[in-house]
């Protein structure tokens, strides 16, 4: 198989442009398609630092690696969800990444923090636990990147990951999931950091491909309590999808993104006017999801 633009030796087909890519072709379409994500999303410049949040999965280790390659100057943030041997092993693949490059990294440890990690909190709570998670990383990397300040978060959603949750957003019609769902989430009124998604355009396999190429140690399991989770049907489906018509992910994330500037109204305002009286961080009320989590938990316990 010989590469399409240089006629070296291919090291990946790709259906999904009819091409096949020696390494350095490979890697040079691969940071063009996330310098096109950074640049037609408006998502950061290079004049003020990003917040990589970085689990220890491929996906986010990539997201680092590229960034810095593209030249940006980055921080990581860890946290350490309190989940046994996956946590510790997730913490020592980014601690690996960072220390082998000289880079800079936050960490957050949810045991140390509360004594408990986020299945005991969410248990106490009485919430399931992926619902609780996706609390606390909210507030964590927002707090996190406001009181240090960093004015963007980036995390490493990709394409497999976006179109799958806009597949289940579609067969619930969570229209309001729908209004929201982007890669860049802005906030105009300065309480929270901008949120972007630098590998939206990528799928999950190219991104795979890169970690390899590029000698990427991370942690190949996945959470203990992603079992059962509807994302990975949705994932299997559009993966059949793409088989029988390659491009199938792309067109459908982003023809849905498309279709949205111009189809979908403009997203009410959150109208979050109050501050937490706990944490000090955006609410509609006296006291945010994340401090009401942490005080059900810790109270019970
Ligand atoms: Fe958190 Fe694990 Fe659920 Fe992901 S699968 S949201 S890391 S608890």
């Amino acid at each position: 198989m010989k590469c399409r633009r240089c006629k070296g030796s291919a090291v990946i087909k790709m259906p999904r442009h009819n091409t096949a890519f020696c390494d350095p072709c490979f890697q040079e379409y691969l940071l063009k398609q996330v310098a096109k994500a950074i640049s037609s999303g408006k998502m950061f410049s290079k004049d003020a630092p990003v917040l990589v949040a970085v689990s220890g999965g491929k996906d986010s280790l990539a997201l680092w690696d590229i960034l810095i390659k593209l030249g940006y100057e980055t921080v990581g943030l860890h946290l350490n969800l309190g989940i046994g041997t996956y946590s510790e092993t997730s913490q020592k693949m980014v601690e690996k990444f960072a220390n082998a490059r000289g880079l800079e990294l936050i960490f957050h440890s949810y045991q140390e923090s509360y004594g408990l990690g986020v299945v005991q909190i969410a248990k106490e709570s009485a919430r399931p636990a992926c619902s609780a998670c996706g609390t606390m990383k909210r507030h964590h990397f927002n707090r996190i990147a406001m009181e240090k300040g960093f004015p963007v978060v980036a995390t490493g959603h990709n394409l497999d990951d976006e179109a799958a949750r806009l597949l289940g957003n579609l067969l619930k019609w969570q229209v309001s999931y729908l209004e929201k769902q982007s890669p860049v989430l802005s906030d105009d009124d300065g309480l929270w950091a901008k949120k972007v998604k630098p590998l939206y355009r990528l799928p999950e396999r190219e991104i795979a491909a890169y970690t390899i190429l590029n000698r990427i140690d991370y942690i190949v399991e996945e959470c203990p309590m992603s079992k059962g989770a509807k994302t990975f049907t949705y994932k299997e489906t559009l993966n059949q999808l793409e088989e029988a018509s390659p491009g199938a992910k792309h067109q459908f994330y982003l023809g849905f993104l498309k279709q949205k500037e111009t189809s979908f109204p403009t997203p009410p305002p959150a109208n979050i006017e109050n501050t937490c009286l706990s944490c000090g961080q955006p609410s509609m009320g006296d006291q945010c999801g994340y401090c009401r989590l942490i005080e059900r938990a810790t109270a019970v316990s």
